[in-house]
C-alpha cells in the first residue's frame, strides 16, 4: 500500500474506525449467549449504530492529554509535599474534611474502574464498549491520584491507615459502600443510570465542588490539585451518563417506565450519600466555601432542574425524590453532624461542637431551622462539654435496610420526629429511613434482604465478638488516637507543635 497516497483521516474517521471499524459479530457462538446481560434488565435496543459517541478521542490522544495532566499533578504534589504544605491548611480540625473524603471515595473510584469495564463487556453495542472502556481507565486514574495524594496525609494524622478495613465496617463509610455494591450489580444499562447518569450527570457537581472548593479555600494544594486533574475528565463521563440515557430513550417507548425508575432510585440513593458532603460542608471546613442549602440550590435545583426540563421531551419527570431533597437542605447537615458527634467513638474523624462565630454562620445560612432546632442542642452540647458530662450516645440505632444511615433523618414536615418506615417480607420486618428507601426496597426485596448491616451483626457478635474493645480492633482504630473529639486530640497538638517549629523558634 502507498502510505504516501493515504490522506490523513480526521479525529471523527480515525474515532470510528477505532469503535464501529473493529466489530464483527460473532458466528461461533450466537450473540445473545456472548453478550447475555444487555437484554434481561428489560432495556430494548433496535440499532446499535444510532448510538453517538460522546468522547471522540483516540486512544493516542487521550494518553498524551492525561499524561500531561499526570505531570502537572505530581509536580505540584510533589512540591505540596516537600515544603510540608499540610502545616499550610487552615486549621487541623481540616484534616477530618480529608479524613472523611480518602474513607468514602477513592475505593469507589475503583469500584467505578471495575464497574465500568463489566458494562463495557455487557454491551454488544460497540460505541458504549469503547467509552466504558476509556471511563474505566480514567477511574483508576483517579483511584491512584487521589490516594498517592492521602498518602502524605497519612504520614502525618491519624485515622487513614486503614480504610480498606473501615469502608464496609464503619456506620458512615458503609453508605457509599452500599451505592457502589448496589449499582456494580445491577445490570449495564443500570449501572450507566446509577453511575453515568445520576452521579456523573446530576450529582457529581455536589460532590466535587464542594470538595475542591473547600480544599481551595483552606489552603489545601495537594486535593485542589487532583480535584481538578479528575474534574477534566468528569466532563468526558458527564457526556457519556447523558448520551447513554437519551440513546435508551429514543431507542423504544417501552424503555421509559425502566429508565424512569432507575432515574427515581438512583437519584435517591445519590442524595443519601451526598449528606456527607453536606455535612462536610457546613460543619468540617473551618473555612466555609458556601453552605449545603446553597450547593443544592445551584447545583440541584437550578442545574438538576433545567437537564429535567431538557429530558421532558422523551417523557422523563423529575424524580419523585427531589421534593423530599428540598426539603431536607434545610436539615440533613445538621443531623448528621449531631450523628458523627454523638457516636464519636465509633468513626475514624474527629468531631467538635461549632464555635460561636460558626454557629453565627450557620444561623445566618438557615435562618428557617437553624436557631429553631440545631443551635440549642449545639448550645447545649457545649455546656454538658464545660461541665465534663459530654453526650455520648452507646445506643445502636437502627440502619435502613437500602441507604445504610443510622435513623438519624427527621420526618419530612416535623423536623421533631426521627423518620422511620418498615415493611414486612417473608416473615421477617425491614427498616428504612424515608419513604424513597422503603420503594426501592419494595421494587426488589430479593436483593436489599442481602445487605450486610452494621448495627444488625453487632449483637450477633460477628464485629468483633460483641464488645466495645472487641469492636475497635476490628475496624482498626485506636480508640483515643483516632477517633472522639478533636480538642485534647493528638492530631491537634502535633499540628500546634510542628506549626509552631514553622512559624517560631520552638
Ligand atoms: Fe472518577
Ligand atoms: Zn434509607
Amino acid at each position: 500500500m502507498d502510505m504516501k497516497a493515504t490522506k490523513k483521516l480526521g479525529l471523527k474517521d480515525r474515532y470510528r474506525n477505532q469503535t464501529r471499524g473493529l466489530h464483527w459479530d460473532t458466528t461461533y457462538q450466537p450473540m445473545d449467549e456472548v453478550f447475555p446481560y444487555d437484554k434481561y434488565e428489560g432495556i430494548k435496543i433496535h440499532d446499535w449504530e444510532k448510538w453517538e459517541d460522546p468522547f471522540r478521542l483516540t486512544m493516542d490522544a487521550y494518553w498524551k492529554y492525561q499524561a500531561e495532566k499526570e505531570r502537572k499533578l505530581y509536580a505540584v504534589l510533589d512540591a505540596f509535599n516537600q515544603s510540608n504544605g499540610h502545616l499550610n491548611v487552615t486549621d487541623a480540625r481540616y484534616i477530618n474534611a480529608i479524613k472523611l473524603f480518602f474513607a468514602a471515595i477513592p475505593l469507589h473510584e475503583y469500584m467505578a474502574h471495575r464497574g465500568f469495564a463489566i458494562a463495557g463487556r455487557q454491551f454488544r453495542g460497540v460505541g458504549p464498549r469503547v467509552a466504558c472502556q476509556m471511563q474505566s481507565i480514567d477511574e483508576i486514574r483517579h483511584m491512584q491520584t487521589q490516594m498517592h495524594t492521602a498518602s502524605n496525609y497519612n504520614k502525618y494524622y491519624n485515622g487513614m491507615h486503614a480504610v480498606h478495613h473501615q469502608l464496609p465496617r464503619m456506620w458512615y463509610a458503609s453508605v457509599p459502600k452500599s451505592f457502589f455494591d448496589d449499582a456494580i450489580t445491577a445490570g449495564p444499562f443500570e449501572w450507566m443510570i446509577a453511575i453515568g447518569f445520576s452521579f456523573e450527570y446530576v450529582l457529581t457537581n455536589l460532590l466535587f465542588v464542594p470538595f475542591m472548593s473547600g480544599a481551595a479555600y483552606n489552603g489545601d494544594l495537594g486535593s485542589m490539585t487532583f480535584g481538578f486533574s479528575a474534574q477534566s475528565d468528569e466532563a468526558r463521563h458527564m457526556t457519556l451518563g447523558l448520551e447513554c440515557i437519551k440513546f435508551m430513550l429514543e431507542q423504544d417507548p417501552d424503555n421509559l417506565p425502566i429508565v424512569q425508575r432507575w432515574i427515581d432510585k438512583w437519584t435517591w440513593r445519590g442524595t443519601r450519600v451526598l449528606s456527607l458532603v453536606a455535612m462536610m460542608m457546613d460543619y468540617m471546613l473551618p473555612k466555609r466555601v458556601m453552605s449545603w442549602k446553597e450547593a443544592w440550590e445551584i447545583y440541584f435545583e437550578q442545574n438538576g432542574g433545567a437537564l429535567f426540563k431538557d429530558l421532558e421531551r422523551y417523557g422523563i419527570k423529575l424524580p419523585k425524590c427531589a421534593l423530599q431533597g428540598i426539603e431536607e437542605k434545610e436539615h440533613i447537615s445538621h443531623q448528621l453532624w449531631a450523628g458523627i458527634y454523638q457516636w464519636n467513638f465509633g468513626t475514624s474523624v474527629h468531631s467538635w461542637v461549632p464555635s460561636d462565630d460558626e454557629l453565627d454562620w450557620l444561623s445566618a445560612k438557615y435562618p428557617n431551622t437553624f436557631d429553631k432546632y440545631y443551635r440549642p442542642r449545639w448550645e447545649f452540647w457545649r455546656e454538658q462539654e464545660k461541665t465534663g458530662t459530654q453526650f455520648i450516645n452507646t445506643g445502636l440505632a437502627e440502619n435502613c435496610q437500602v441507604c445504610q444511615f443510622p435513623m438519624l433523618f427527621t420526618e419530612p414536615g416535623d423536623p421533631t420526629t426521627l423518620c422511620h418506615r418498615e415493611t414486612h417480607y417473608k416473615e421477617e420486618r425491614y427498616h428504612f429511613c424515608s419513604d424513597h428507601c422503603k420503594e426501592i426496597f419494595e421494587n426488589e426485596p430479593e436483593k436489599y434482604i442481602q445487605a450486610w448491616l452494621p448495627m444488625n451483626q453487632l449483637p450477633q457478635g460477628t464485629c468483633g465478638g460483641g464488645t466495645l474493645e472487641g469492636w475497635m480492633e476490628w475496624v482498626h482504630l485506636v480508640p483515643g488516637q483516632d477517633n472522639g473529639n478533636f480538642e485534647g486530640s493528638q492530631d491537634q497538638a502535633n499540628f500546634q507543635k510542628w506549626k509552631g517549629q514553622v512559624t517560631g523558634n520552638n
